[in-house]
């Protein structure tokens, strides 16, 4: 074959499309504070959620913490209740928080006690915008089947959305026992692992089976099953998937610090949502000693970003720096945009609608800087060693300006401000 030839049959075999699945059809949930709505599953977009670390009680300091992981995006924001202390403080964390204008709606978090948590203190039964229900922390018996009961009585009372959490770490075992036992009487039994995963797929549509039994509407339930395996997650979620159309919660449970929680996340709620798996994300983060919260939003936004399923932030595409940059210059300015962008973003996206979709390029010599900053909305070329100390700069695919001296950092962002106002300005009415 000659090479025009070779070339065009390359061409013909792309798939004419490329991106994710189409989305696992789930019935909807909605999640409201005031006003303020948040939509699960269906046709809404993915939504990105986080949990405080701080101990309830501390009212001021678990609303601080929410204020903030709400400011850096985080949609619904779940607090641990944990304690009758705890659960006296929901409510006064909520107004603090409708004082502060933060609408975001907030979800309990109970394990063994919230049966009694939310009789005991309606403050808080109302405060919460929903409820996630651990399956396997309920209690044993029969107080188990009494206490979910009452968990799910109370939530459909108070109209409030329950999230039905299993976890590899606290399943059901009377259920994995029985599991357990049934497998043993198989002609070719299962790997304990595979009891396992189905232990955790069963508990939770069970569950969601009774909720709905007891008067929770089937729009009320959202599920989710986590493990700290990335295999098995996906698995597990695979099958959730095929089984039931409840909104499916994701997340990778103790991820752990640092790049390894981000990588282990990141690979497991990929490969989920290009299938079309999930509705509502978590990024589950050891924080690092004094590192911020908001780190696991951050890292639940570029996920989804990434994967082209929702834009949150302009994105700076920049070069990881090789040989040709002998200088730290080009990695500052990476960074310098990328953080000038972030602080940007709370009153840009009220001003400038659209502008979470810029892409920003900053690249460090001329092999490929050129070619990547006319692919971005505005792209600069920093000189390599060895090149003219000039820097052009690209807008809309056409070189503009050069810069050079010891402004460029300055020059690129005045650049970069401009063309936001320009391009995104809200048209008049
Ligand atoms: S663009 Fe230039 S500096 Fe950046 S990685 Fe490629 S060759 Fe190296």
């Amino acid at each position: 074959m000659n090479q025009p030839a070779a070339a065009a049959a390359v061409v013909d075999c792309l798939p004419a499309v490329i991106g994710p699945l189409a989305r696992h059809p789930t019935r909807q949930v909605r999640v409201r504070w005031g006003a303020r709505e948040v939509r699960i599953g269906g046709d809404a977009p993915v939504m990105v959620q986080s949990m405080t670390n701080t101990d309830t009680a501390d009212a001021i300091g678990t609303a601080i913490q929410v204020k903030e992981l709400a400011q850096a995006g985080s949609e619904v924001v779940r607090i641990t209740v944990n304690s009758p202390e705890a659960a006296a403080e929901v409510d006064a964390i909520r107004v603090q928080l409708d004082r502060m204008g933060i609408d975001a709606p907030l979800v309990g978090d109970f394990h063994y006690n919230g049966h009694k948590l939310l009789a005991d203190y309606p403050g808080c039964a109302q405060a919460l915008s929903a409820y996630r229900i651990n399956p396997g922390n309920v209690g044993r018996g029969a107080k188990r089947e009494d206490n979910f009961a009452r968990m799910i009585e109370i939530a459909a009372r108070h109209g409030k959305p329950v999230r039905i959490g299993v976890n590899w770490g606290s399943l059901d075992q009377e259920l994995l026992a029985r599991m357990m036992d049934e497998n043993s009487h198989r002609p070719q039994p299962w790997t304990a692992n595979a009891v396992l995963r189905e232990a955790l797929v069963r508990s939770a549509i069970e569950n969601a089976q009774r909720a709905e039994k007891i008067g929770l509407g089937g729009d009320m339930i959202v599920l989710s099953a986590k493990v700290s395996g990335v295999q098995d997650l996906i698995a597990v979620y695979r099958e959730l998937a095929r089984r039931c159309d409840y909104p499916l919660h994701l997340g990778l449970t103790e991820a752990g610090m640092g790049s390894k929680g981000i990588v282990a996340s990141t690979a497991a709620l990929a490969v989920l949502l290009q299938e079309g798996i999930g509705d509502t994300i978590r990024v589950s983060l050891t924080p690092a000693p004094g590192e911020p919260r908001t780190k696991e939003v951050e890292v639940s936004q570029q996920i989804l970003q990434t994967l082209g399923l929702r834009a949150f932030t302009p994105m700076v595409i920049a070069c990881p720096g090789c040989g040709r940059t002998t200088s730290t210059f080009f990695q500052e300015l990476a960074e310098k945009i990328q953080d000038y962008l972030r602080e940007q973003m709370p009153a840009w996206r009220q001003s400038y609608p659209g502008v979470e979709s810029m892409n920003v390029a900053v690249m460090g010599c001329v092999v490929n800087g050129p070619g990547e900053s006319k692919h971005a909305n505005i792209g600069i070329s920093l000189p390599g060693s060895g090149e003219a100390p000039v820097a052009p700069v690209f807008v809309d695919g056409e070189r503009t300006v050069t810069l050079k001296g010891e402004r460029i950092a300055e020059e690129f962002q005045a650049i970069v401000e401009d063309y936001v106002q320009r391009r995104y300005t809200r048209a008049a009415a």
